[in-house]
């Protein structure tokens, strides 16, 4: 069974090859022209599905094909579990530390760069006068495929949880990975070589694993 990943993020997809190695896992990008699809969905799940849905819906031979989609970020205790569904966006934000923990921004559409997020979320830390916050790094994996001829849709969830800190940041990590420490490891998470064992993308496909175990 190939697994087709419903992602134009290049650091996502390196891992989830790592994770699913017993799996072949290619891009959409390999059978259909690059898609952005507008995330208006209220959490993970129904962002992930819609990512899932929208490629599985433009793929022509459907039988023997899973399709799979992530959607991620960090939630923040110190920001009422912001910046969440936004993380890709969260640069995007122009209102203060107060006014995101209460839920009072304009949606950002528009992603940013890594490093802008990771500097408002630095910055937030800093109008809250904090220099730490617990902190939950989210993944949920929604799948589309058809079994027994039946379009099967279904969610995984993996959290890890962990803290985030003032550290040194790393233009060449994946997103908040600079300034997330998982709980019981004193290394950020960009610094630890078994991020794909511990990670909420890892646990969110331990039990897509599963699901697909049963089918395979
Ligand atoms: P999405 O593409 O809308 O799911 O947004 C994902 C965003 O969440 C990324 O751009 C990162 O900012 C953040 N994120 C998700 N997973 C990770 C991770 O494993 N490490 C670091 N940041 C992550």
């Amino acid at each position: 069974m190939t697994i087709i990943f419903a992602s134009n993020n290049a650091k996502k997809l390196q891992e989830l090859r790592a994770i699913l190695s017993e799996f072949e896992v290619q891009s959409y990008r390999v059978f259909l022209e690059p898609l952005e699809v507008v995330e208006t969905g209220a959490s993970f799940s129904e962002n992930a599905h819609l990512k899932a849905r929208a490629i599985y819906d433009r793929l022509p031979h459907k039988n023997d094909l899973c399709v799979l989609a992530d959607d991620s970020g960090l939630c923040v205790d110190a920001l009422n579990g912001m910046p969440g569904i936004f993380s890709a966006r969260f640069a995007n934000i122009s209102e203060n530390a107060h006014q995101i923990a209460q839920g009072h921004f304009a949606t950002p559409q528009k992603d940013s760069e890594d490093t802008s997020n990771n500097l408002k979320l630095l910055a937030c830390l800093k109008e809250l006068g904090i220099s730490q916050s617990k902190a939950s790094f989210v993944c949920v994996m929604a799948l589309c495929m058809r079994v027994g001829g039946v379009l099967q849709e279904k969610s995984f969830r993996g959290e890890c949880k962990g803290k985030i800190c003032q550290a040194p940041l790393n233009p060449k990590a994946f997103g908040y990975d600079p300034l997330f420490i998982p709980k019981g490891h004193t290394l950020t998470m960009d610094q630890i070589p078994e991020k794909n064992t511990l990670s909420h993308r890892f646990l969110a496909l331990q039990q897509c694993k599963e699901f697909l175990k049963l089918y395979s």
